[in-house]
């Protein structure tokens, strides 16, 4: 018997070839009807047997397009109206407020790739080329419905042939929007002082001067890169040194997996992320005596490397480098740099040469940064290739902006039961940041066709985006709701898992404002998506001097030692006092004794901090997290025994208290244990006292989920230990895969606890 279907497709369907699909797919069976574009996605009116539309809807869920994403399937019955033929129908007019989802940008295509090199075709070495499975798209939209136009596209009129590409049903390149060739897109441009080349291949003339150890600010997808030679020592220091960073990991690109497997150890799913479409960086274990660099990831075992993505990647790399450093082009946390002019200005004391090309940058987006942890992909950093994405939530919010922590910064949109998590921002504690920031609320609000009811932010009172939400509240009457910081973090690990019931959260990271005033950062909360209590926490000590302490360890580990051993202190036999100068020490005793600048503290980022400077591996660090990342990769493996804590209760609160683990570490010290085999213990204690205080909470609560989220979890011995040995307990255990557990994550934990009241 015959039927009509109307099927509504929602998710990523326009621009990615997707009625052309449905337009072929509907050959392989006797169907009639149409297919459009409307504001809801892609709509179908199909008529024909029951068996063959039930294995057309079958089809179009297995077969899609690479870029085509399903989100829902509406299916409804209706009337026969005899339909002849087939048709693509003109797209219905977009209502207010509609919005369909977008693609973010996605890493060159097999077969554009083919094309690339092939001297036939007339895109040979065109850096420019892509298709509808291919090429840029969210850092070049301006507004939706994705169409040239609103594109930054627009100022290139296709020639005949491309435009010809563009309208055939049967071209790869039908309604791929960044369409362009040699003779009507965009160009590439070799600019040295100040003055644009004059030479035919500016590329070639790129790769001449990156091996004679000049750097290269480069455009890439979503900003500028700065590169050099990473097999040249000179070049890397000389670029460490101008881009003022002293130590941080500079990431690297190689043309293909076997390159980086001559300097980097890659794992099974190592590979697959390597080669997955969006080309995040990830993070793999330095081969020892490789030829990269030594300073491209000082102190450090690991390296981050990535696979090209643009066609002017595979260009430079073709043949002729084993890996280029491949640095955000910005400095010290302000946000990537992405248009031309900005890039000539500010980049001009550090870049040799600069490599631009014609077609602009709306949407800066940084490359994102992955690890492999309990053998699942964990994000460092989410950006280019992942964002627009939402993350998908089985119940619906209301409309939300939420404004994020002040470290590497995200905002979230909220809408229905899509979230959308903007791309890494970067730190907010610079005005080039807060540019950024309020020009992303703008143009992905834009995109995302978002009229925030609610503004949520953080609890801290002097975060610039809590500032800017009272600012706004008072302009435009938009209320606020203001989220804890660990709750953000542990309610955007359980929305990501779409977990609604009460959980214990295990919040472990650096800094975050507490509600009594202190600085938090060792929790356990009894958490819901509406709220929370804390149920437990580190011990509060000192934090002589805030952010001072935060940049030297040395003053959080003297802030442990003094409490623990008063006076008695500066006495002890170890290195760590023969290191630091008395006065030093003395000045820190004043401070925490008269209280001067010296909140308290639970942060267990800082206790990791101070375990590092205790050992002799880092006093002082130039980047977040530095002394702790250090320590990690020095841990010996195959290490069971950890030291000795102790957790009581004190004001309904359980207390894990750190004294025993610092007398250990002291008396280790004294013996001559090496410090490899002190930092895997005390990496194990923390996982002993975290199963320890869970086990508890479960006896007092009945409670047997776990979702741990905080900066802390991107540590991949603690991480791995703490969720086997909770897993071995019973606990089910949730971690974050689809967001950043670091800052990066809470923009989504405040918007669904803001979207929930
Ligand atoms: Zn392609
Ligand atoms: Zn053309």
């Amino acid at each position: 018997m015959k039927i009509r279907e109307r099927i509504i497709i929602k998710g990523i369907v326009q621009g990615v070839g997707f009625r052309p699909f449905i337009h072929k797919l509907v050959k392989n069976y006797n169907l009639s009807g149409w297919v459009l574009n409307s504001n809801q996605g892609v709509e179908i009116e199909v008529e024909g047997k029951e068996e063959e539309l039930n294995s057309f809807v079958a089809d179009v869920r297995g077969k899609l397009p690479p870029l085509a994403r399903i989100e829902e399937i509406e299916v409804n019955q209706l009337a026969l109206v005899g339909y002849k033929g087939f048709s693509i129908k003109k797209s219905v007019a977009k209502e207010e407020n509609s919005f369909v989802l977008v693609s973010p940008d996605i890493s060159i295509c097999k077969d554009c790739l083919q094309e690339l090199f092939n001297h036939q075709n007339r895109r040979y070495h065109y850096p420019f080329i892509n298709c509808t499975n291919c090429g840029p798209r969210f850092t070049i939209i301006k507004d939706i419905p994705y169409d040239r136009k609103k594109t930054t596209m627009r100022v290139f009129k296709m020639c005949p042939q491309c435009q010809s590409e563009y309208d055939n049903l049967e071209d790869r390149r039908y309604h791929a929007q960044p369409n362009a060739c040699a003779d009507c897109g965009p160009e590439v441009f070799l600019y040295q002082q100040k003055r644009k080349l004059a030479i035919v291949d500016p590329i070639t003339e790129a790769i001449r001067l990156l091996k004679d150890g000049q750097i290269g600010a480069i455009k890439g997808l979503g900003g500028f890169h700065l590169a050099c030679d990473a097999t040249n020592n000179k070049a890397v220091l000389k670029l460490r040194h101008l881009k003022n960073r002293e130590a941080k990991p500079f990431a690297l690109m190689s043309l293909n997996i076997e390159k980086i497997n001559q300097y980097c150890e890659i794992g099974k799913e190592e590979k697959e992320w390597l080669e997955d479409r969006a080309r995040p960086i990830v993070l793999l274990k330095k081969k020892k005596n490789s030829l990269i660099s030594p300073f491209v990831a000082p102190n450090n075992d690991h390296l981050g490397a990535m696979l090209p993505y643009t066609p002017l990647h595979y260009l430079l790399l073709k043949d002729s480098f084993l890996a280029l450093v491949m640095t955000s082009g910005n400095f010290r946390d302000e946000p990537i740099i992405c248009n031309n002019r900005e890039a000539l200005e500010k980049l001009d004391k550090v870049a040799d040469f600069f490599l631009l090309y014609n077609r602009d940058i709306f949407n800066r987006c940084d490359d994102s940064v992955i690890k492999i942890i309990n053998n699942h992909s964990v994000f460092f950093r989410r950006a280019r290739g992942y964002v627009p994405h939402p993350i998908i939530l089985d119940f619906k919010l209301k409309e939300v902006l939420a404004l994020g922590g002040e470290l590497k910064n995200t905002i979230s949109f909220a809408k229905g039961r899509y979230v959308f998590l903007s791309q890494y921002l970067g730190d907010l504690k610079n005005v080039e940041t807060l540019n950024t920031f309020q020009e992303s609320i703008n143009n992905l609000g834009k995109i995302f066709k978002v009229n925030p009811q609610i503004i949520a932010c953080d609890l801290h009172p002097d975060y610039l985006s809590t500032k800017y939400a009272v600012e706004i509240e008072a302009k435009k009457g938009i209320k606020i709701v203001k989220v804890q910081h660990h709750h953000a973090h542990i309610v955007s690990c359980m929305a990501e898992n779409n977990i609604k019931e009460k959980v214990i959260g295990v919040a472990y990271d650096g800094t975050g404002y507490g509600n009594d005033g202190n600085i938090w950062g060792g929790e356990f909360l009894l958490c819901d998506l509406k709220k929370y209590s804390r149920i437990g926490h580190l011990k509060y000590y000192a934090l002589p001097g805030g952010d001072k302490a935060v940049a030297q360890p040395w003053r959080m580990t003297y802030s442990y030692l003094y409490s623990i051993y008063g006076k008695k202190a500066q006495d002890l036999k170890i290195d760590f006092n023969q290191r630091l100068d008395y006065n030093k020490l003395s000045i820190i005793e004043k401070m925490i004794d008269r209280k001067i600048n010296s909140p308290l503290t639970s942060s267990c980022g800082r206790l990791f901090d101070a375990v590092s400077s205790l050992i002799g591996i880092r006093d002082e660090v130039s980047y977040e997290g530095q002394a702790a990342m250090e320590m990690e990769s020095l841990c010996a493996s195959e290490i069971e025994e950890g030291y000795g804590f102790d957790i009581y209760k004190e004001n309904g609160e359980f207390i894990i208290d750190p004294e025993r683990i610092f007398k250990e570490i002291i008396s280790d010290l004294k013996k001559g244990v090496n410090i490899e085999i002190i930092a895997a213990k005390f990496h194990n204690t923390i996982a002993d006292f975290t199963v320890n205080l869970c086990g508890k909470i479960r006896k007092n609560t009945n409670l047997n989920k776990v979702a741990l989220s905080g900066g802390v979890f991107q540590n991949r011995y603690s991480t791995e230990r703490i969720i086997s040995l909770l897993e071995k307990d019973g606990f089910q255990v949730y971690i974050q895969r689809k967001v950043p557990p670091n800052d990066g994550g809470i923009s989504l934990g405040q918007a669904v606890v803001a979207g929930n009241k």
